[in-house]
């Protein structure tokens, strides 16, 4: 059955549904944030902190490196740390060269996982590279967890590659050196999925991902593994990049692919600064799922980008105060009120778009420009209810917002 998404977008790709922890991928289920920690998972307690904190910034499953076998042995610990906490985010161990050893030394870790993330190109180097492949196809079917086939063009098999090279030069019109790495990419994936259910993982345990850095590969590859099989799809941009660039980058891909209904769950792979705040990349992912119009995680806050007509700085102060006050206060809202999400803001910076815009919102306020009379109207619900001026609008306008979300939105019933 074909499901309309939203106005303008097409039918979400049918797939298989993936159970992973408490969280469902694919099918009709949600299009699932995730995110991957930077700390070393030896550390069971940097860790678990950083887990919880992409957990608490709404990451829905959250990617951990095992690596070595002191990694391993944290991950039990890293579970009890984040049960202790009350979080049962679901976690996905990332292993690569040696995850068969670190696997079958460490039954634990393996339990203490929701989902295994393996690499084809990284399983193993020529004569053991079957052989390590099926030794962690059988430990996830032993512990029954689903595995990401995560093919990364970073990584890929270059058995496979020379092989697709070498039917390529076979063909009568040969495809061009682009062409063929997206084709041993999804090669790579189906194969190995094959591999995987030949050796015994019930299709409905494999998820498959292809990344690129290249938008125009990400979207070309994804298109075709789409069409070829029923798997849910993870999508995300590899090495997007730091700041405005990997966030453009990765929203360019993202939204071309969910546009079609292609991809069940996404990460976005920022470079943090250094120091940086990690939970931008699990921001980032949810706010191109809600300005898609596919989930609602947090009232969106629409400002004018300001002209010369607004000439003091008043008008971004209060456009960043509602922003960062919305997201703190989310945490509280979302669970006493149900739908509180829904909610839209708009802060504008003068009388040319301020009250067409405001009225558009649930809440908005249009600041005075340049030479205009030092008022701020608010707009609820389209109608003008009062209007602000002084020293105290931003407290007075947040006072408001209370006020509505109080009055709109359905108490959640205790639990
Ligand atoms: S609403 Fe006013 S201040 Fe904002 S961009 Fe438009 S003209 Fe400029």
């Amino acid at each position: 059955m074909a499901v309309n998404l939203k106005d303008g977008c097409m039918a979400r790709r049918q797939s298989r549904i993936v159970r992973v922890g408490g969280v469902a991928i694919g099918g009709m289920h949600p299009v699932v944030v995730q995110s991957m920690t930077n700390t070393d998972t030896a550390d069971e307690v940097a860790t678990a902190v950083q887990v919880a904190q992409l957990a608490r910034a709404g990451s829905e499953i959250v990617r951990i490196t095992v690596n070595t076998q002191e990694a391993a042995r944290a991950v039990p610990m890293i579970r009890e740390r984040l049960l202790a906490m009350n979080l049962d985010v679901p976690l996905v161990g990332d292993f690569h060269f040696n995850g068969h050893k670190l696997l079958a030394d460490n039954p634990a870790c393996a339990d203490a996982l929701d989902k295994l993330r393996i690499n084809p190109g990284n399983v193993g180097r020529g004569a053991k590279r079957d052989d390590q492949f099926a030794q962690i196809i059988e430990l996830a079917c032993r512990h029954q967890k689903p595995v990401r086939i995560g093919v990364n063009w970073g990584s890929l098999d270059p058995v496979l590659l020379a092989r697709t090279m070498d039917d390529n030069a076979q063909r009568q019109q040969p495809r061009d050196a682009t062409q063929i790495m997206r084709e041993a990419m999804v090669i790579s994936a189906l194969e190995s999925a094959a591999k995987a259910e030949e050796l015994g993982l019930p299709g409905d345990g494999i998820v498959l991902s292809c990344k690129v850095s290249g938008v125009q590969d990400l979207i070309a590859i994804y298109r075709d593994l789409a069409t070829r099989c029923d798997y849910p799809l993870h999508l995300g941009l590899t090495e997007a990049g730091m700041g405005s660039k990997g966030i453009v980058a990765s929203t360019a891909a993202l939204s071309v692919l969910l546009q079609e209904g292609i991809g069940d769950t996404i990460r976005v792979s920022l470079t943090p600064e250094p120091n940086g705040d990690r939970t931008q990349e699990v921001i980032v992912a949810q706010e191109i799922l809600q300005t898609m119009g596919l989930r609602a995680f947090m009232p969106l806050v629409a400002a004018c980008p300001g002209c010369g007509r607004t000439t003091s700085t008043v008008f971004q102060e209060l456009a960043q105060d509602i922003q960062s006050y919305v997201r703190m206060r989310m945490p509280e809202w979302r669970l006493l009120y149900e739908g509180v999400e829904n909610m839209t803001l708009a802060v504008m910076g003068c009388v040319v778009n301020g009250p067409g815009e405001s009225k558009h919102a649930s809440i908005g306020i249009s600041l005075p420009g340049s030479g205009e009379t030092p008022v701020a109207p608010v707009y609820v619900d389209g109608e003008k209810t009062v209007t602000l001026k002084g020293d105290n609008i931003a407290r007075e306008f947040k006072v408001i917002v209370e006020d509505y979300v109080a009055r709109k939105y359905p108490r959640r019933a205790a639990t």
